[in-house]
């Protein structure tokens, strides 16, 4: 090994003598003209946060910025970053693919809450400083260069609040008899004599919107228009708006029959639900015995949060994916058992295993829910834990029934299985076609099932929910306290 040592040391100086020999002697004779320099190339970065807070979900803005003498290419940066509480270290890549000339460049970063790598940790536990170490930056390629740093910056987390658009809004209220004040969320409509009024306002909706209010006096005929929709029957103390995405026209009219006065308070409330998400998978995507193509179980979880998004305004970041072992047999319960165990491996959780129960649990440290994938075909398409009344944190999937008839599931319907475990989380039941109307969550009983593919009322093609199951989920998803 010295032996090694020495012949390289002499090659290093054989070779550093070599140059500096044939740049005093130019090697043509008869020529001025020196040698091209030897290319050498500088580079300079720095890494910097720009905001120290931010909300649980929300990407956060970095900025990199780069100085090179000569053309380069930026392949990836990697960034690596410390959970005080757990003492966990986690990292992620970003890809750059950025080629810049000799001079400076400054980029913005969007970088995820989630660090993957390794054991994984996610940003999520809110008044708790995390801490962005370093970085390490990848470029020119072909020669695998890298550069590292220091960034050292600290990132608050903050718990995504209740907003009440009432509290915002402006009314629009036409010349009438009756006297209307009108402030935020309060209105109070008098008169002297039997009248009726109108008055209107812009609101700006999510998506699945509920209005919610109180009456002083039940016989104020009240209607409610969002455009040129009428809605009802209105319910006691609640309106649902029904999924009306962006900016709409909220009228109200109504008779005050007895004179007098009206008092109403209103209040349409949003709040942000994250579900920072571990998935657990056995070999879900690719081909399987029967021809199906899967994707990343990823893929679905994203198309399946849309309907999420649009009623509840919550949102899932897939995290970590755990690959786990195939079932010994075809029982989703069994499996189930193992998988959290070999989850709670692969996250290093100070459990050893992942802890279910109802909403999210400090012992899985920041993850919220973990959704497991087989393509392996069980006595169930899917199960979650718990008697439907939420909000649990598991849902369990495979890509194939034995209860009914060795039913394989094409992958169109992944992401409506997807949306009916994970509304089972969230307490919704199972209800059926002959006694309910269509729905994520209704079911065909084995002799309607055939009836119900013909009619398209089949509950693999549905992406909605039925109103009560949105009442029960609403409040069983502010069961996740993060
Ligand atoms: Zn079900």
């Amino acid at each position: 090994m010295r032996s090694r040592i020495i012949a390289l040391i002499l090659i290093a100086i054989l070779s550093g003598s070599a140059i500096v020999y044939s740049v005093i002697n130019p090697r043509t004779p008869g020529t001025t003209e020196p040698e091209p320099p030897i290319p050498i190339i500088s580079l300079n970065s720095t890494v910097h946060i720009l905001d120290t807070t931010t909300y649980k979900g929300d990407m956060i803005n970095m900025e990199l910025s780069v100085e090179v003498n000569t053309t380069t290419t930026l392949s990836a940066i990697r960034i690596n970053a410390t959970d005080p509480k757990y003492n966990r270290q986690g990292s992620q890549m970003i890809p750059l693919n950025l080629t810049l000339d000799a001079g400076q460049l400054t980029t913005q970063l969007k970088i995820s809450p989630a660090f993957p790598d390794g054991f994984g940790m996610v940003m999520a536990e809110p008044d708790l400083a995390y801490q962005i170490d370093s970085y390490t930056l990848f470029y020119n390629n072909s020669k695998n260069y890298i550069k590292t740093g220091m960034i050292n910056s600290q990132l608050s987390i903050m718990k995504n609040t209740a907003y009440d658009q009432m509290d915002h809004l402006d009314w629009t209220v036409p010349d009438q008899t009756a006297s209307v004040v009108a402030s935020a969320g309060t209105l109070n409509i008098t008169s002297a004599i039997p009248t009726t009024f109108t008055l209107s306002t812009l609101i700006n909706t999510t998506g699945y919107t509920r209005l919610n209010y109180s009456l002083s006096i039940a016989d104020a005929n009240l209607v409610m228009l969002v455009d040129n929709y009428t809605l009802g029957p209105i319910p006691e103390n609640y309106l649902p708006l029904g999924n009306f995405k962006g900016m709409h026209n909220l009228t109200l009219t109504g008779t005050i029959n007895t004179g007098g006065s009206l008092n109403m308070s209103l209040s349409l409330i949003t709040k942000r639900v994250v579900f920072f998400t571990v998935i657990a998978d056995n070999h879900w995507a690719g081909t399987g015995t029967d021809g199906y193509v899967f994707r990343d179980p990823s893929y679905y979880i994203q198309q399946a949060s849309s309907p999420f998004e649009n009623v509840f305004n919550v949102t899932y970041i897939p995290s970590k994916v755990v690959h786990t072992s195939t079932p010994d047999s075809d029982n989703l319960v069994d499996y189930t058992n193992t998988v959290l165990t070999e989850v709670g491996t692969a996250l290093n959780l100070t459990s050893d295993i992942w802890t279910i129960g109802s909403g999210t649990f400090e012992q899985n440290m920041g993850y919220d829910l973990l959704l497991v994938f087989t393509n392996v075909t069980m006595q169930h398409l899917g199960i979650v834990y718990g008697n439907q009344t939420g909000a649990f944190n598991l849902g369990v999937h495979s890509r194939g029934s034995h209860y009914t008839g060795n039913y394989r599931l094409p992958p169109v319907f992944a992401d409506n299985l997807i949306q009916h475990e994970v509304s089972h989380i969230f307490g919704a039941p199972d209800r059926f076609t002959t006694t309910s109307p269509p729905s994520i969550m209704t079911k065909s009983t084995p002799d309607a099932a055939l009836g119900d593919i013909l009619r398209g009322t089949f509950w693999l093609y549905q992406t909605s929910w039925l109103e009560q199951d949105i009442q029960t989920m609403t409040v069983v998803l502010q069961s996740f306290y993060w």
